[in-house]
């Protein structure tokens, strides 16, 4: 270990600065201190704190600091400030709340502005958090000004997430909750002494009410100012049941854990029964960001990493996939098979709501979607002319047949662009022309998965009939919505018995798509093209 490390690890507070300025410049030489020091982190309590602007967030973050000072435990600080690179400095973490804390070394605090530098804010936000964790703090605070795709991101880098909001906001409870309600592990009711405090908490639990099934994340009443409910936040933080019920250890880098086996479908999936969830990984591509974080855990004695298509929160509609950045993070994990789960509507009688269909065809009626990784110097052709791997499609039909699922195998899933649904018109086109099933996502996941050499299946999970359908307005959205919480069901246990039957090795050809679709001559490809794209062509390439 380096000095530089090893001050770090003895508590010099003036090392741990110059090494955090470091790593928000992105600086090799503090990028190599932690990576010395990341085999010292995973002790720290990793919380982030979000909420609307004028919650108070920064007031009860200093108020948790004192407290848990007060317990005689140590504190680091990382405030997120993504508006301050327009002032080109650091405005928060540095300011006068520091000279509360002046005199105490057991409280470092730090303020990020790096959006734009590589990695992303959300990476740097995680090697600071992983910087502090390693110089031993008990407790890593990660303050977030506001609610935004940034923050819910960056939440993603804690172990648990407090969402603050306070009495009064109304709609806003509403208004946010598509994107926080799911991130939130504890509510924190600030200025509880403000009216309208009861009706806040029964807007948040008439909001939870909606999500998912499970425990209920708890509701704190504080108020900052005068340190009332601090005490009980930091109970229901530092609780190991909580801990333990949301939180995977986060990580990044290399040393995550390995899956061969991928499932791309809904955040439910993260709490199907008999999924144990261990790692969450935080995965950047050379393609940008996934979806979220990848979700490694055991599944039927089998590891398996779930990644949520659309994020948490369903943030992201299917024109703004970055599908490469999706596949390519899975390859990255040594990720050999995807089962796809798909909602559809069916475009023949004989495909009814809560039938599954294992697709063995696309027809692509997107429009200017990348989907693939070649380009740049680099030309291959892949073979696309059976898009799904036979291996794994019987395997699923089997896997429906085990879990009393009524599926189809073969057919064709026509990818439309979206978001907005056909029009009738389009939708008897497709009948026409034979089509199966409809859906806005399957195909360039299985192009990218090809040119990946991954295997891949669709499974497609029909919620109603399309326009077509004289049925079509009858179907009322309670009809809707209970046929897909049926098939979110259905498709766990599905997911469950496929996983369990998956033959340990490859029978397919999938594995060598790539073996003779690479035309470009090697000499000539650029090295930049190359390094991009070693994870998926390294292997051909001397
Ligand atoms: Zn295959």
């Amino acid at each position: 270990m380096n000095d530089w490390s090893r001050r770090i690890r003895e508590g010099d507070a003036r090392a741990l600065a110059r090494a955090a300025t470091g790593i928000e410049n992105r600086d090799p030489r503090a990028l190599e201190v932690l990576r010395e020091l990341q085999p010292h982190a995973g002790h720290a309590v990793v919380v982030g704190i979000t909420g609307p602007p004028g919650a108070g967030k920064s007031t009860l973050v200093d108020a948790m600091a004192r407290e848990l000072r007060r317990q005689g435990r140590t504190v680091g600080i990382v405030a997120v400030d993504p508006t301050s690179r327009r002032t080109g400095g650091a405005i928060l973490g540095d300011r006068i709340r520091m000279l509360d804390h002046h005199a105490d070394p057991g409280i470092f605090i730090r303020s990020m502005a790096t959006r734009g530098a590589s990695g992303g804010l959300a990476q740097a936000t995680a090697d600071m958090a992983a910087l502090l964790d390693a110089a031993g703090k008990d407790f890593v605070i990660i303050e977030t000004v506001g609610v935004g795709q940034d923050e819910v991101e960056i939440a993603g880098v804690a172990q648990l997430t407090i969402v603050v909001l306070v009495p009064g906001m109304g709609d806003d409870v509403q208004a946010i909750k598509a994107g926080i309600m799911e991130i939130a592990d504890v509510f924190v009711i600030n200025k509880s002494d403000q009216p309208g405090a009861d009706r806040t908490e029964r807007e948040i639990q008439a909001a939870l009410s909606l999500s998912q099934d499970g425990p209920k994340p708890p509701i704190v009443r504080t108020i900052a100012t005068d340190g009332t409910g601090i005490p009980e936040l930091i109970q229901a933080v530092g609780s190991p049941r909580l801990r333990a019920s949301v939180s995977p250890r986060h990580s990044q880098g290399a040393h995550h854990m390995q899956s061969r086996i991928a499932i791309i479908g809904g955040s439910g999936l993260y709490s199907m029964p008999g999924f144990e969830a261990q790692e969450e990984v935080v995965a950047e591509t050379p393609f940008g960001s996934p979806s979220d974080n990848l979700v490694v855990g055991k599944l039927a004695g089998r590891t398996v990493a779930f990644l949520a298509r659309h994020g948490r929160g369903h943030r992201i509609s299917p024109s703004e996939l970055n599908f490469r950045a999706n596949i390519y993070a899975l390859k990255s994990l040594g990720v050999e098979r995807i089962i796809s789960l798909s909602a559809v509507g069916s475009l023949k009688e004989e495909h009814k709501p809560l039938d599954f269909v294992i697709p063995d065809q696309f027809v692509d009626r997107t429009r200017g979607r990348v989907s693939t990784f070649f380009g740049e110097g680099l030309v291959a052709h892949v073979g696309f002319s059976d898009p799904v791997c036979p291996q794994l499609a019987d395997v699923v039909r089997q896997a429906c047949a085990a879990a009393g699922v009524t599926a189809t195998k073969g057919g064709s899933y026509l990818c439309m662009e979206g978001p907005a649904f056909s029009t009738r018109a389009e939708s008897n086109l497709y009948r026409s022309w034979g089509m199966d099933v409809i859906g806005m996502t399957n195909l360039q996941e299985a192009k990218l998965a090809r040119e990946a050499e991954i295997c891949y299946v669709t499974v497609a999970m029909v919620t109603d009939y399309d326009c077509w359908h004289p049925d079509h307005d009858a179907v009322t959205v309670t009809d809707i919505v209970a046929n897909l919480v049926k098939n979110a069901e259905n498709a766990c246990k599905v997911v469950a018995a496929a996983v369990e039957r998956l033959p340990e090795e490859r029978s397919c050809k999938c594995g060598s798509a790539l073996a003779h679709a690479i035309i470009t001559d090697r000499k000539l490809v650029p090295e930049a093209t190359r390094r991009k794209l070693d994870l998926i062509v390294g292997k051909y390439f001397p």
